[in-house]
């Protein structure tokens, strides 16, 4: 038997709770994983509260992101003692997920841990580590170096926003770090952030175009937001959009676009190919600093998972959120 976080539905409602279940009660897939850490993302808050109607099927174990050790595999590409991590692919979604002592998982889900990484680093990093990581992959693809001007991050305190910071600053870029938390302020400059804008200010409708301010920008909010972010992008500049905590809307124009040449590049880290996602993970272990990785995360149980699933669709989070099912 084993401990895991599971959803129902009553009377049309979502209800979390801890569950005792057996291994034959774990959906059959190839590989067997004993789970060391999980980790808690936006989307796991609308999973687990039941917002957005993202689960398709009950009973769900939630959990978009594990890190653990192989211990049963049909499949040759594993074998018990590897250690894994699994992120994105709709686990957690329409697959059970990483709230939970053990998962059964796809063979082709899986990406062996990189040398030089443990469970607890992974899931520090998790989706939102990846996602931002994606994201600075995709600024330097669109020619977007140290020398070209300041980045913007939107959404700065969060997971994918507070990693984002840490791995430019790392990097060597100026960084302008948009947030709505003045709290943060002394922990955005501590992650590298040298510029602070208030998201009360970069919420305000543009005009189509604006002053130009940003070499690239790393959008975690969307919505009106993203607009003003693509109104002020200097000539050339690419902006990589991942989130929609301000809205899924963008109220723009086409003029960014066709005189300033800007890029908007959607950064997806759900489907994102093996390939790529071995590259970013690579990337993470060299571009990321450990030192603030310990500064943006924090640890909670499965019975905390529901109430924090809450907050962090209040914004009430700061940084990264390891879940510990054991
Ligand atoms: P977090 O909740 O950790 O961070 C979001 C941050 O956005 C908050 O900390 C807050 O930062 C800011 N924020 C919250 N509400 C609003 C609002 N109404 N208007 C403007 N800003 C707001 O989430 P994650 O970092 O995990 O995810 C960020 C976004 O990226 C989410 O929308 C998520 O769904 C998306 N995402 C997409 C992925 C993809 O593959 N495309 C993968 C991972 C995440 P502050 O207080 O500093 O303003």
């Amino acid at each position: 038997m084993f401990n895991a976080l599971v959803l129902e539905q009553e009377e049309g409602k979502t209800i979390a709770a801890v569950q005792s279940l057996n291994l034959t009660d774990l959906p059959e897939e190839d590989v067997l994983v004993e789970v060391t850490y999980s980790s808690l993302n936006y989307k796991d808050g609308l999973t687990v509260t039941g917002t957005l109607g993202l689960v398709s099927t009950f009973p769900m174990v939630p959990g978009i992101d594990l890190a653990g050790v192989v211990k049963e595999s049909a499949s040759e590409k594993f074998s018990p003692g590897d250690q894994v991590i699994l992120t994105g692919w709709g686990v957690g979604e329409n697959h059970w997920g990483g709230y939970s002592q053990y998962a059964r998982v796809k063979p082709e889900w899986l990406v062996k841990m990189p040398t030089g990484m443990d469970a607890k680093m992974a899931m520090s990093i998790g989706t939102a580590g990846l996602t931002s990581m994606l994201c600075v992959m995709a600024l330097e693809e669109g020619g977007i170096t140290p020398d070209k001007g300041t980045i913007l991050v939107t959404g700065a305190s969060g997971g994918v926003g507070s990693l984002a910071v840490s791995i430019l600053h790392k990097l060597g870029y100026q960084v302008a770090a948009v947030t709505g938390r003045e709290s943060s302020h002394a922990y955005l400059e501590e992650l590298g952030a040298n510029e602070l804008l208030s998201r009360e200010t970069m919420a305000q409708a543009p005009n189509p175009l604006e002053s130009p301010r940003w070499a690239g920008a790393i959008d975690t909010v969307g919505s009106t937001m993203l607009s003003r972010v693509l109104a002020e992008t200097d000539y050339r500049g690419v902006v990589a959009a991942c989130g929609l905590a301000g809205g899924l809307d963008l109220p723009s124009t086409v003029m960014p676009f066709i005189l300033r040449n800007v890029r908007l590049q959607g950064i997806d880290s759900v489907m994102c190919p093996v390939s790529v996602r071995m590259e970013a993970w690579t990337r993470l272990l060299s571009d990321l600093p450990p030192a603030a990785l310990g500064d943006v995360t924090h640890v909670i149980g499965l019975s905390e998972v529901p109430q924090t699933a809450a907050d962090i669709l209040a914004g009430k989070i700061r940084g990264r959120t390891l879940v510990d099912p054991n």
